[in-house]
């Protein structure tokens, strides 16, 4: 449902779980929160109000100036804390919104591969498609290149990679996504309100189109993988 992400000079979990707050009119039944720190990633995750994720993060904070948090509205999987995202595979987390529709056969191929489910959501195949894709070699980029064609449905992501510190990537097909551009940080954001209180420069992905997104700079990708230009707009939200 909502989509929040930071690649940071500072320490992002609460940043991030303020994006989620900020979200909330969206409705949700589920959040969670991923950080990578020292090559390994950490998360939290907690059924219902955003008020028991923050006791989770009081209880046990989570370090990290690179991260990606979620507030899920439940489509495949009931609203528990296994099918809450961010999801994990291997190497690789990702937050989802929207569905993708044929993440059966997708679920079954990679089964047949030896890979295990954690959660029931459809989500999860897009955690083990891009991991294994880097199991066999491929750079974060290409893995991207290689797996976006392969969903079908609709679909805001955000990637992170355990040992990619200063890399985010995000990507949009039916389902908003947007790039906020910060000083020496860069964002990735569901809408201009989960970036509001971080910057007011955001640019609006166009339909299939990926963004890489680093520290010094965001390269925009379309479906063809060609390299594009997506005007930087003043959101006009304010924290
Ligand atoms: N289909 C995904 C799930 O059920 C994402 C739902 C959402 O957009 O929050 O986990």
């Amino acid at each position: 449902c909502g989509i929040v992400g930071i690649l940071g000079q500072a320490k992002v979990a609460p940043r991030l779980f303020d994006g989620l707050k900020r979200l909330e009119y969206r409705g949700y039944d589920s959040s969670g929160i991923c950080t990578a720190h020292d090559g390994d990633f950490d998360r939290r995750r907690a059924p219902g109000k955003l008020a028991h994720l923050a006791e989770r993060l009081a209880a046990d904070p989570l370090p990290g100036v690179i991260g990606i948090a979620h507030t899920r509205w439940a489509t495949h999987g009931g609203p528990t804390e296994d099918n809450a995202h961010p999801h994990i595979a291997g190497d690789v987390a990702v937050v989802h919104n929207g569905i993708i529709e044929n993440f059966k056969p997708l679920r079954d191929e990679l089964i047949a591969d030896g890979r295990t489910f954690l959660s029931e959501t459809d989500s999860e195949v897009v955690a083990h498609l891009v991991d294994r894709e880097r199991q066999r070699g491929a750079s974060p980029t290409d893995a991207m290149a290689t797996v976006l064609p392969r969903l079908h449905g609709a679909f805001a992501l955000a990637v992170m990679f355990k040992d990619q510190p200063d890399l985010l990537i995000g990507a949009r097909l039916g389902a908003p996504l947007t790039v906020g551009y910060g000083e020496g940080e860069n964002y990735l954001g569901s809408d201009a309100h989960a970036l509001a209180a971080l910057t007011q420069r955001i640019a609006y992905l166009d339909e299939g189109d990926w963004a890489v997104v680093r520290r010094d700079g965001v390269e925009i990708f379309d479906r063809d993988n060609q390299r594009v230009e997506r005007p930087i707009v003043h959101s006009g939200v304010s924290s």
